[in-house]
């Protein structure tokens, strides 16, 4: 899997213009379903039983995961009530890259931060085990995650079929050459008294490889997104507000191409309206029972 460089050509920007092929965030010819009103919990059981039974004709599923789902393995939402950025001003401006490369001491919080990490105590939940069904009923296409956690492979997932989409926490990379390593073998080097260590080939500055605000995505991994999106005929979007772009036009995309759309996320999506099932509830407790 391309993971990406922190810089270079070819490349679309989180929050930037959607690129190419991926273009058509609200199209005109999408149909909105006038489906469940979700988060009635009255209509719960019923929702859950037309998710199952999507699936279940389904033969060619894009998943589509967030925060969400990881929130049953202890690893807190960035953006939620109880959000890392909600709590802490200096988290946002850890994760973004210019002040990552322009402020040292951004760069030291940065590293006792992921010294503190919950990512490295966490474990997969049953949702992301649940998710390992598409796979051995042979329906899985792709697994496209936001998240950085790691708990997707962790789970037993097979990488060739993830891509995360935003990078991963478990990783560092050079800012200025094509150095890459494990996190734990630069954790190792802040334990032991760096509070900024420094790439070992080049001299130039470690991140995480994950990808920061201003940084680009990469986009053959997009490519890949879209065009599971165009091929899918069930996308199933898990623990995302479906906000943040350009990976969120996979769900217009896969709409637009006829695919079902089913949506489990504990609160209210940007997508809402393009979904034929919309799903709330404890995420890994609705995947156990809709994943059968
Ligand atoms: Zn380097």
């Amino acid at each position: 899997m391309g993971r990406g460089r922190a810089d270079g050509e070819g490349k679309a920007r989180i929050g930037a213009a959607t690129p190419p092929g991926l273009t058509c965030p609200r199209m005109g010819n999408v149909t909105t379903v006038g489906g469940p009103s979700a988060g009635q919990s009255g209509q719960n059981d019923g929702q859950r039983g037309r998710a199952r039974e999507a699936i279940r004709k389904a033969s060619n599923v894009l998943v589509l995961t967030g925060a969400g789902i990881s929130t049953d393995s202890r690893i807190p939402d960035f953006r939620g009530p109880q959000g890392v950025w909600t709590k802490d001003p200096n988290a946002e401006r850890m994760s973004n890259i210019a002040y990552y490369r322009s402020d040292v001491e951004v760069r030291r919080l940065a590293w006792r931060a992921r010294l503190d990490s919950p990512v490295w105590a966490a474990d997969p939940n049953p949702g992301h085990r649940a998710l390992l069904r598409l796979e051995q009923a042979h329906k899985l296409n792709l697994l496209v995650t936001q998240n950085i956690d790691g708990l997707h492979h962790a789970a037993g997932s097979d990488p060739e079929l993830i891509v995360e989409i935003h990078g991963t926490g478990r990783d560092v990379q050079c800012l200025h050459c094509s150095y890459r390593a494990p996190m734990q073998d630069a954790l190792d080097r802040v334990r032991a008294g760096e509070d900024d260590p420094a790439c070992p080939d080049c001299g130039g500055i470690l991140k995480s490889a994950t990808v920061s605000f201003g940084q680009s995505l990469n986009t053959a991994d997009l490519g890949r997104a879209e065009q599971a999106a165009i091929d899918c005929d069930l996308l199933l979007a898990i623990g995302s507000t479906l906000g943040v772009y350009p990976i969120a036009n996979v769900v217009p995309v896969a709409k637009s191409s006829g695919a079902t759309i089913v949506i489990v996320n504990g609160s209210p999506t940007e997508m809402d309206d393009l979904a034929d099932v919309i799903v709330r509830g404890s995420i890994s407790e609705v995947l156990s029972e809709i994943l059968l």
